[in-house]
């Protein structure tokens, strides 16, 4: 460990402060969490492995931490929920600066501090390999009205918010030797769709919702095998996101199968504004009552589109 472990502990709570979600936070056997009466609670947990899920010469300590924390915040998003609190537990190997954790908390709360959540607990530990964070993240939403990937029916539209494939084009730039200058490390700091996705669970639009981590293609087979229904992708309407200094739009397999995007993908049966909360809304293709998924060219040609997600960068590396 860098730092004594009652050192980091006592940092992190003096820089966690304070929330009215928390009757109590860090500094007891269990944090004691204040819920609106009439809610429900989420609760979601994701890793964040060094060579995994980041790199530590590509990813800044600061958007390290702000991507552990966008993680958990978008599956709250994703539900349509409101989140709470979060915990962290952080595990650091002895070659880790201490600098490198300070600036990892500052980008963590940095994040928490603009959606009013707070860092309630966690846990520290000495790592034998890497870097490793898991964020836990307590959310809430009125009860009964959280939006599962479950509720998709058949004929449905199929939205996607955003514009997809730039965190995932930006790391195969730089897989391929590619200075991280010339990337902009812009793209590799994702997006987060808590207000769009708390807008669509007051207004009851979406049926079925997920946030896209691991891909569009990945994410949307998640809602058919939880909905029992298929699905058709029209290749042109899917939204694009532009990179590098041409400001191109980035190659389709990239928006189909690359991770990271953080955006929300859900299904409605009632027509979507085309703009929700400053972010835009596209329509990409529906729901079918066949199972399975395809994709849909400018020639109105049907093929096969199979899951062909996010493999981080494990398999290059
Ligand atoms: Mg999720």
């Amino acid at each position: 460990m860098p730092v004594t472990e009652k050192k980091l502990i006592q940092r992190i709570r003096r820089l966690a402060g304070k929330n009215p979600s928390l009757v109590m936070g860090i500094g007891d056997d269990a944090a004691v969490l204040r819920i609106p009466a009439g809610h429900e609670v989420l609760v979601t947990t994701d890793f964040s492995l060094e060579n995994v899920h980041f790199r530590r010469e590509w990813h800044c300590p600061q958007l390290v931490g702000w991507r552990c924390l966008t993680r958990g915040l978008s599956d709250i998003a994703a539900m349509g929920g409101e989140p709470r609190a979060a915990f962290l537990s952080l595990a650091l190997g002895r070659d880790v600066p201490e600098t490198w954790v300070q600036k990892f908390l500052e980008g963590l709360l940095a994040l928490a501090r603009k959606h009013g959540v707070a860092l309630a607990g966690g846990d520290t530990a000495e790592s034998l390999s890497g870097i490793q964070a898991d964020i836990t993240v307590v959310g809430s939403v009125p009860k009964g009205k959280a939006v599962l990937r479950s509720g998709a029916r058949p004929n449905q539209q199929i939205y996607v918010t955003g514009a997809l494939g730039g965190p995932a084009s930006a790391l195969s730039e730089l897989m391929l030797g590619q200075h991280l200058g010339r990337v902009g490390e812009g793209h590799l700091r994702p997006h987060l769709r808590l207000a769009v996705g708390q807008w669509l669970r007051r207004h009851r639009l979406p049926c079925a919702m997920i946030d896209i981590s691991d891909g569009l293609s990945t994410d949307l087979e998640h809602i058919c095998q939880e909905s029992q229904v298929g699905a058709d992708l029209v290749a042109d309407a899917i939204p694009r996101a532009r990179s590098g200094p041409g400001k191109n739009r980035v190659d389709l397999r990239f928006a189909l199968h690359g991770g990271d995007d953080y955006e929300l993908l859900f299904t409605s049966a009632r027509k979507v504004p085309a703009t929700i909360e400053g972010v835009a809304v596209s329509r990409i293709g529906q729901t079918t009552s066949r199972t399975g998924m395809r994709l849909i060219d400018a020639h109105g040609t049907a093929r096969r589109l199979d899951a062909g997600g996010w493999e981080h960068f494990r398999q290059e590396s």
